[in-house]
Order: C-alpha cells, then sequence, then structure tokens
C-alpha cells in the first residue's frame, strides 16, 4: 500500500474548515473506502483546532526518487542494482580518494582538502555507504547532518575537553572478558566485532572500532570463536544477568551463520531472557534487510525461536538526522513489521546533526511512523576529537522539553547521559547539581555505585565567556570541579575520573 501523499494527508484536514460537512465530503481516498462508506452522512464535528501545518506532516514526505543517481559514479545504477546491499558493501568509500572518484565535479577540491587534512587528525577510520553518499547535499556539504557524521573536516575542529579520556565510559574496566562489559546487575554489552557498515565520527567505542587511524591504534575485537565463547562461558555462570545487548561493531557485517551461532548461545542461556541485536544498518544500508535474505531470515528465525522461549529477541537501531529515512527505509522496516521483528531505536544527540527541536521532533515521528521505536537520545558523549559535534546539557533539556507530548508516549525517547567513567546511563534531568557557566553536571549513579560522583562537562565553546576564561587558566580547573562538588553537597563521595589524571592541561 502506498502511503497517502503530503497533498492528500493535507486535503484530508481541509473539509473540516467551514464545518457541516459529511464524510462523503472528504476526499475520495478517503470517502471511497467501504468501511468510511459506512458513516458517509454523519456530519463532522467542528475542528477545536487549527488546521495543521504542512510542516507537522513533514515526516510522512519519504524519498522515493532514484536519488543516487545525482552521484556521478551512480548515474547508471538502476534500482536494482542500488538495492543489492552487495553493491552497498563494494562501492563503500573508504578514503578522500574513493570520495573524489565517486562524487567527480559535485564537490570542491577545497572541501576534499578540508576532509584529508581532518582525516588525518580524526580517530576514527572513514566507510560511508553509496546510500548515506547520495542522501548527502552535496551543494552545501559542511551544512549537511550526513556529512557531519561520517566525514571530518579539519576547518571545523576544537580542541578537546580537557577532562576528556579516550574510553571515557571506562567500557575496557568493566570488562571481564575481552568485548563483554558487565557494569549493571542483570544486563551485559557483548561486541563481537570491530567493524561497522559506516564508521561514525562520533563512536564512544573509537579505542576499538574500526582501522587503526594516525591517532589510535585500536583494541582488537576481533570475530573470534575463543574469545566469543569466553564471553558465553562468563555469561552462563551469571545467573543474574537477563538481558544482553550485541553491539558494535556492527552485527550487519557478521555472516548470517556467526549471528545465529550467537543467536541461539545466548538463547541457550537459560537465564538469559532479552537479547538485542544492536545496528547501524537500517539508518545506513537499509536495503540488507529487503536483500540479504539469510541475513533477515535468521533474525527472524531467532525472534521466532525466543517467542517459542518466551523470550524477547529484538532489533535496535540508530537512526540520527530524519534524512536517514527514505521510502526504502519504510519498505526494510515494513518487512520486520510483517515478520515480528521489533525494532527500537538509539539516537545520539548530535549538534549540526538533530539539536534543532524540530529536526529532532521529526526524527521521532518518522520513526513512530515506520514503526521504529524511538528509545534513546544520547547526550554526546565526550569522544576524542569531535568536540564541535557536542551539545550543552542545557540543550539537550531544553530539545526534550519540546519533544515530550508531541507523539505517543511509549515513542517519546528517555533523554540520557552515559555518565563518563562507567556511572552508566543517567536521565539527563537527574543531575545533583548544574551549572550553565562552568558546564559542569554532577551525577550520581547509585545501582551502579553509591559510593561515585559523576561528572559531565559541556563543551567549552558553549559556554558564557565567564566559564570559558577559568577553563583557560589551568588553577581555575580543580576548583571549578570542587565548587560544583559542594555545591552538589557531595564532597564526600570519590569522583570517578579521577581529577588529576583527567585535568591534566590540554
Ligand atoms: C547501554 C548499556 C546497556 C543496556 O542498557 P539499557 O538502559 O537497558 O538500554 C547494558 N550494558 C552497558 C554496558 C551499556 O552501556
Ligand atoms: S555504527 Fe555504532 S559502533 Fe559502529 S562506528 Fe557508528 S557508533 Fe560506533
Amino acid at each position: 500500500m502506498k502511503l497517502p501523499s503530503l497533498d492528500e494527508s493535507l486535503k484530508f484536514i481541509e473539509p473540516q474548515d467551514g464545518s457541516q460537512s459529511t464524510v462523503a465530503d472528504l476526499p475520495s481516498s478517503i470517502s471511497d473506502i467501504d468501511e468510511i462508506q459506512e458513516i458517509a452522512d454523519v456530519t463532522i464535528p467542528d475542528a477545536l483546532k487549527d488546521p495543521v501545518e504542512r510542516s507537522d506532516l513533514e515526516h510522512r514526505v519519504l524519498d522515493d526518487s532514484d536519488f543516487w543517481k545525482k552521484i556521478p559514479a551512480f548515474r547508471h545504477v538502476t534500482r536494482e542494482e542500488f538495492l543489492d546491499y552487495r553493491f552497498q558493501n563494494r562501492n563503500s568509500a573508504k578514503s578522500t580518494r574513493d570520495l573524489k572518484d565517486l562524487l567527480r565535479d559535485l564537490t570542491a577540491d577545497s572541501f576534499l582538502e578540508d576532509v584529508e587534512e581532518g582525516m588525518r587528525q580524526a580517530p576514527m577510520a572513514m566507510r560511508i555507504s553509496p546510500y548515506v553518499l547520495s542522501l548527502i547535499d552535496w551543494d552545501d556539504p559542511y551544512n549537511d547532518p550526513l556529512r557531519t557524521q561520517f566525514i571530518p573536516v579539519a576547518s571545523t575542529r576544537l580542541p578537546d575537553h580537557p577532562g576528556l579520556t579516550l574510553d571515557s565510559l571506562h567500557e575496557q574496566a568493566d570488562s571481564p572478558t575481552p568485548g563483554l562489559v558487565h557494569r549493571y546487575h542483570d544486563k551485559a554489552l557483548f561486541l563481537p566485532l570491530d567493524v561497522c557498515p559506516v564508521y561514525c565520527r562520533f563512536c564512544t567505542r573509537s579505542y576499538a572500532i574500526g582501522t587503526d587511524t594516525d591517532e589510535v591504534e585500536k583494541v582488537d575485537y576481533k570475530p573470534a570463536r575463543d574469545r566469543w565463547d569466553k564471553a558465553f562461558a562468563y555469561l552462563a555462570s551469571r545467573p543474574e544477568i537477563e538481558d544482553v545487548v550485541v553491539s558494535g561493531g556492527d552485527t550487519y557485517m557478521l555472516p548470517h551463520k556467526r549471528v545465529r551461532y550467537i543467536g541461539e548461545m545466548l538463547l541457550a542461556i537459560p537465564h538469559i531472557r532479552r537479547i538485542r541485536f544492536a545496528s547501524k544498518g537500517p539508518a545506513v544500508m537499509p536495503m540488507k534487510i529487503l536483500s540479504d535474505r539469510d541475513w533477515t531470515d535468521t533474525l527472524v528465525d531467532l525472534t521466532e525461536r525466543g517467542r517459542e522461549l518466551h523470550k524477547e529477541v529484538v532489533l535496535h537501531t540508530h537512526f540520527n538526522s530524519p534524512n536517514e529515512v527514505t521510502d526504502i527505509t519504510r519498505h526494510a522496516m515494513n518487512v520486520l513489521f510483517e515478520r515480528g521483528v521489533k525494532v527500537r531505536n538509539q539516537s545520539v544527540l548530535i549538534r549540526g546533526v538533530n539539536d534543532d527541536v524540530d529536526d529532532m521532533i521529526t526524527l521521532v515521528r518518522r520513526l513512530s511512523y515506520i514503526n521504529v521505536q524511538p528509545y534513546y537520545v544520547y547526550q554526546h558523549d565526550m569522544v576524542m576529537g569531535v568536540e564541535e559535534l557536542r551539545t550543552r546539557i542545557a540543550d539537550t533539556v531544553e530539545i526534550e522539553r519540546h519533544v515530550r507530548g508531541t507523539t505517543a508516549g511509549f515513542n517519546t525517547p528517555t533523554f540520557v547521559v552515559d555518565a563518563p567513567g562507567g556511572g552508566g546511563k543517567r536521565d539527563v534531568h537527574s543531575y545533583d547539581h548544574y551549572d550553565e557557566t562552568t558546564g559542569i553536571g554532577v551525577y550520581r549513579s547509585p545501582s551502579v555505585d553509591e559510593s561515585r560522583v559523576y561528572l559531565y562537562f559541556d563543551p567549552i565553546d558553549r559556554l558564557p565567556d565567564e566559564g570559558r576564561d577559568r577553563w583557560d587558566d589551568e588553577d581555575e580547573r580543580e576548583l571549578m570541579v570542587a565548587e560544583a562538588l559542594s555545591e552538589a553537597g557531595l564532597e564526600d563521595l570519590e569522583p570517578a575520573v579521577s581529577l588529576s589524571d583527567a585535568l591534566t592541561p590540554a
């Protein structure tokens, strides 16, 4: 079934204006439906609300054009070819050279030089699918939300915050065996591999994900059977664990047989009740769901096997911008919905990508419309080399305030900050203290560790002059932290990140 176009959707509303019209007066796309005809004589009640604005329905408009044909190298690529995931994998851009070869005259040399320099300083390798590349507005790449997520440029770079460390979430410290994080009581995070269908500049796991860069030599999370089996052995030995997240790296990149191995192993452990496969895939290569039948069948089989065992197997994905959702995405999500696979979404709040209230509302509504449940929006982690992508806690709180109430509560994401130093996810509003001048947010996480206090630092370039001056002065830094702890009344707790470690001069 085709979705109503925006014009049809609007027409649906218009007859209500003058009132005294009946259901029969509605546009034929509605009034011709058999069931609706049964109420054809009913007078439409007067509207209490103004006619809907076009922009309020924008989330339903999904690109169904051959949008990839704008890219010179894809000009002659047919829909069938473009919808084949193997084409997507084969033609992913992994370097500035690849970008040049694919984009040709679509992009300026000055932009590519900026990218080249950006790559030299970046903690993440580059990998962009043709799908994503084709959705970027190449007339204005600097302001494009997809370019911003996947292609670094040197010219916008800011110095890292002095309170920042490479593995800011302390995942390695919470890992009993490599690639298995057991931080919370009843849930664990399993990282089976270190590659993804794209590489996100802002990835929290830049310590492990992707190939080494000039800046970072990565921890090894190769998809090795002996490493996996150690993780399963640990999980089997911990009866409190009911919930396992299989995250990234990215299950999209695993052959279906290995996805099945992971799924069957986890399902076999009696106390594991909930399994989430996490994948960026639907946001950056939705056609895989449509064209890699074995992979999709495997996910569906595991979901069905789980259902027989009264266990939940779901897919968690990672859309950040409404521009990532096209008609191809809708088809892919329809397939999963029809086949009983629940999909939830976790976004990261990123400056220049989705830190605008209208964009975030459109994203939430658009995902809801295609049956993807918005679950979390994360405060951007304190990640190396992407300071210009972070927002202030205050921005995130304000966006949440506007989003809540715009759609169903169960489709309203919780805005969280993953507390640096291993505190885990906290509701972004739940700070014990927050100072917009110094940008210091103070959190506690009693379920993880009652004795510690966790700090998040706003990006310095967004602070008022007074705050920026104080961070410039090295003697002021520890003082600001001490003040924050004192104002929170938490001087007795131990900061999770040792101040002298993190607060070394930038
Ligand atoms: C996010 C995360 C989980 C899952 O947390 P939920 O709040 O249930 O989504 C589990 N373990 C670790 C280490 C995590 O970071
Ligand atoms: S897909 Fe996830 S794990 Fe992979 S690079 Fe992006 S954020 Fe990191």
